[in-house]
């Protein structure tokens, strides 16, 4: 079957035949119809030195997919051929304290699919069937495909109540528009969203941010005074990953503030700490999605009316992948999806 692979350590993606998938017991077997480019896949792409110190070559990569399910293992139940799903790539241990409280998200052995295991990017993909997500006929492939990045943006938004909150989100990349959008669906009041990228800024604004700010242009603080939010923000989304992103913050919170942080900091990050603890701020960090809490909301979300369709901008077909991954690195795209049919 044909795969995109990373077959070489260096920078680039390759097409190759990679055997037909093995069904074992718990698993399901399932035929791709769409993928979605991450920002992982990206890293992996550039080869960085993430990618270096954690990707196995040669590895298919990939985990943003929906698709058919072709072959089901016979201990499955639950789970018919033919049911449409996506899936959840994070694949947990099933054993320890967290996986048996239902808390997988939390486990410590997680794996990754197109990280530590074989990918999405693939006419075939197996993985564990308690992995598997059913896709309700009303929610079409695109929006499917891309349940992975949207789950982190659901996680992060949900994690703190905000109807009728001022709530600040720090990078608009497609996963920080997209929690602009749920927050605005969910009843927040202001929905300020910063970045370095206009493209990105008026994708966030498309998408219900209510103040976008170019911190390249503009101060925060500035924008604050502007909208008469003076006493600071009640709850930060961080999803830029930026330092300097993050430090403006912690400034621009009010005391009580929550932070909920999906943005990977650099591994030296220097922050004022005495604003976290004299504002009484908490601050969580998120990984992955709840499983499956986080999809059970995307769904239900999507039914009530939460539009995130303007996040995808492009698509292609598989063959031509090379554009695709061109297109997420020029910075002037949101989600670019691939079809595999
Ligand atoms: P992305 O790289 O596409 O978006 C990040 C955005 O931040 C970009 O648009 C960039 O221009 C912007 N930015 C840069 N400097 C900034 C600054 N000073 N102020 C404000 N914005 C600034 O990433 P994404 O795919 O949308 O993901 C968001 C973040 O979440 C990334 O850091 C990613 O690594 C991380 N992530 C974490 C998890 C997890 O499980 N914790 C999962 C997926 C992604
Ligand atoms: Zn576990």
């Amino acid at each position: 079957m044909k795969t995109l692979a990373k077959l070489h350590a260096e920078k680039g993606i390759w097409m190759t035949d990679a055997p037909h998938p093995e069904c074992g017991h718990n698993d399901v077997v399932i035929k791709i119809s769409k993928t979605a480019i991450c920002g992982t896949d990206m890293h992996i792409y550039q080869w960085d030195d993430w990618a270096q110190s954690t990707i196995p070559v040669p590895m298919t990569v990939g985990h943003e997919f929906v698709g058919v399910i072709t072959e089901i293992g016979p201990e499955v139940s639950g789970f018919k051929i033919g049911d449409r799903v996506s899936g959840e790539g994070h694949i947990t241990c099933g054993h320890c304290r967290n996986c048996r409280a239902g808390r997988r998200h939390l486990c410590r052995k997680t794996l990754g699919v197109g990280v530590n295991r074989t990918g999405a990017f693939a006419e075939y993909l197996v993985i564990p069937a308690s992995n598997a997500f059913k896709i309700p006929n009303n929610i079409s492939d695109d929006m499917a495909a891309i349940f992975d990045p949207f789950g982190n943006a659901a996680h992060t938004a949900l994690s703190f109540d905000l109807i009728g909150e001022d709530v600040l989100i720090t990078g608009a990349g497609p996963i920080g528009a997209m929690a602009a959008a749920i927050a605005k669906h969910v009843g927040a009041r202001n929905v300020v969203i910063t970045d370095v990228n206009d493209f990105r800024l008026d994708l966030a604004k498309k998408m219900g941010a209510t103040r976008t700010v170019n911190v390249s242009r503009e101060s925060l603080k500035d924008v604050m005074n502007e909208i008469d939010m003076h006493e600071g923000f009640d709850v930060g989304l961080e999803m830029s990953g930026n330092d300097t992103a993050f430090r403006s913050m912690l400034e621009c919170m009010n005391h009580g503030g929550k932070i909920a942080m999906l943005g990977i900091p650099g591994k030296d990050t220097l922050i004022d700490w005495n604003l976290v603890i004299f504002k009484g701020l908490i601050i969580k960090g998120i990984y992955g999605r709840e499983m499956y809490e986080t999809w059970y909301k995307m769904v239900a979300m999507l039914q009530s009316g939460l539009d995130i369709s303007p996040i995808i901008t492009h698509r292609f077909n598989v063959n031509d992948f090379q554009q695709g991954f061109d297109t997420m690195g020029s910075g002037k795209s949101g989600k670019v999806i691939l079809d595999w049919n």
